[in-house]
């Protein structure tokens, strides 16, 4: 059978590849095989993210609770702002769909949180929607939203420039924006036709690895990943024992002379973590590191303004305010938590609308996270 592509109503990616486990197929090729009839485990997080998306693409609100309310109100601010960037002659979304491509006798699928067309000017935009913290991720070096590029390519034959972006109303700074033109969705085709032949052979290898192992349903019954972790871990405590074993035969004068040099050494990493965090994702990427963005320092400059909303908005006592002690940021968390019954992100959300214009917010230096 020839490779084609073809738009079905099959909302289901059923057992076949789809583009959201496009980044660890290619990483392990074997992973798709080895997950085939073992089951997806909820989690109370999925199921947070399931009710935005789905007040996303309802627009029923209705349900949702304030901060989820709240955060759907960013997400549709930060979609304003990008499509109008790209200034498109229509901006009425198609919401949640799946598009399809066939390679050879297999099916691959995404699901387009949203998706915009502009036959005009021949160019369409992909939308993903991250509901949840995590890592903020770039859309030029996510795998999902170039495999989704293409598949809106394959199916909507006079479009030609594919542009994609996440939006991801819990992450702070500019939402960046990921043009694929006809060349690069070329390309981007072939290494996905490579990637899903490969993951469709029986035969293909398992490749254990953090990434693609983290969230595998096989990973409890893989021998590779088992053997893989029991590899690590025994690597881990080897390298711990000597390093003690190291520092235990060195005599008390050279100890000192080590740290002495603190200062120096100190000096060194701090350069050596200023130049790594002048590259870009994709060459940490390349070297197995990846950028974390720094934390946001938050300084509430109207004490008296916050107790009030604290008392207004949540119905806290002045014995409840002052138990929270000088309202740092964890004593606010327990506060909110203890008195909404909020939980994980919904507890940042409330926290948003409490400092509402009366904090400034810092945002701290990016850190380094080495991936292997
Ligand atoms: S557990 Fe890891 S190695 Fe095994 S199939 Fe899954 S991803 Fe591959």
């Amino acid at each position: 059978m020839s490779d084609n592509s073809l738009i079905s109503n099959d909302a289901s990616r059923g057992d076949w590849t789809s583009a959201s486990a496009a980044e660890y197929d290619s990483l392990c090729p074997g992973r798709h095989a080895a997950q085939r009839g073992l089951s997806e485990p909820a989690s109370q997080a999925a199921s947070f993210g399931n009710t935005v998306h789905e007040a996303f693409d309802t627009g029923e609100v209705d349900e949702l609770t304030i901060s989820q309310q709240r955060l759907l109100e960013i997400a549709n601010e930060r979609e304003e702002k990008v499509l109008a960037r790209l200034h498109l002659s229509s901006k009425v979304p198609i919401n949640e769909i799946r598009l399809w491509a066939q390679v050879g006798g297999w099916r691959h699928s995404g699901q387009c949180d949203r998706l915009f067309l502009d036959f005009t000017k021949q160019l369409a935009v992909v939308e993903d929607l991250k509901s949840l913290r995590g890592t903020v991720e770039e859309s030029s070096s996510n795998l999902q939203l170039r495999d989704l590029a293409v598949l809106v390519w394959l199916n909507y034959p006079t479009i030609v420039e594919v542009a994609v972006f996440i939006n991801q109303p819990m992450a702070g700074g500019t939402t960046s924006l990921t043009r694929y033109t006809a060349e690069h969705l070329k390309q981007a085709w072939a290494t996905m036709r490579m990637r899903i032949t490969n993951s469709n052979d029986p035969n293909a290898k398992r490749t254990p690895g953090k990434k693609q192992c983290k969230f595998c349903r096989a990973k409890g019954i893989c021998e590779e990943s088992i053997a893989w972790l029991e590899s690590e871990s025994l690597a881990l405590k080897k390298r711990e024992e000597s390093v003690a074993e190291l520092v235990a035969r060195i005599s008390p004068e050279k100890l000192a002379d080590i740290y002495s040099k603190a200062p120096t050494i100190n000096a060194i990493l701090d350069s050596v973590k200023a130049r790594l965090l002048t590259l870009d994702d994709e060459q940490l990427k390349a070297i197995g590191m990846r950028r974390r963005p720094g934390a946001t320092r938050t300084t509430v400059n109207d004490q008296t303004e916050l107790i009030n909303r604290l008392v207004k908005l949540l119905g806290a006592t002045p014995e409840q305010v002052m138990g929270a002690m000088n309202l740092g940021k964890g004593d606010l968390e327990t506060l909110v938590r203890r008195l909404t019954g909020a939980k994980g992100l919904e507890v940042d959300l409330i926290i948003d609308r409490l400092y509402q214009g009366i904090v400034e917010k810092k945002q701290m230096a990016d850190q380094l996270v080495v991936e292997i």
